[in-house]
């Protein structure tokens, strides 16, 4: 059997986080490295290793992630100045756990260049 990833292991408690959202089928958490003031992640209990592993029978599981990632951006008070959501798939797009994940980034411009 492989290893659980680090983020079934937050699933499972194993290791801890800062806990944003929790329900049966998903999970939401603050990001260790934050790239902004804002920057948390939310995935699915189920594991699903990136965006190639979502199948049709899981439509309604992503439609749920993108609802807590709407509750939470209103918590947490990015709702309105704006916020990005990314997901990485695979290893161009530098992919480091494979355990499908939503970033979601804001509370600071994201311009380039800044300013
Ligand atoms: P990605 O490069 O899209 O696979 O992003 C993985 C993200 O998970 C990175 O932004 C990491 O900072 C974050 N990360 C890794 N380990 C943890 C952890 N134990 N708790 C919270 N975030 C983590």
């Amino acid at each position: 059997m492989s290893e659980k990833t680090i983020f079934k292991k937050i699933i499972d408690k194993e290791i801890p986080a800062s806990i944003l959202y929790e329900d049966d089928f998903c999970l939401a958490f603050r990001d260790v490295m934050p790239q902004a003031p804002v920057h948390f992640l939310v995935i699915p209990k189920k594991e699903i290793a990136s965006v190639n592993e979502i199948d049709e029978a899981d439509a309604a599981l992503i439609g749920r992630i993108f609802s807590v990632i709407r509750k939470l951006a209103k918590d947490e008070g990015i709702a309105e100045s704006g916020y990005r959501v990314v997901t990485n798939c695979g290893a161009d797009a530098c992919q480091t756990v494979p355990h499908l994940h939503y970033h979601v980034i804001g509370g600071r411009s994201m311009a380039w260049p800044p300013g």
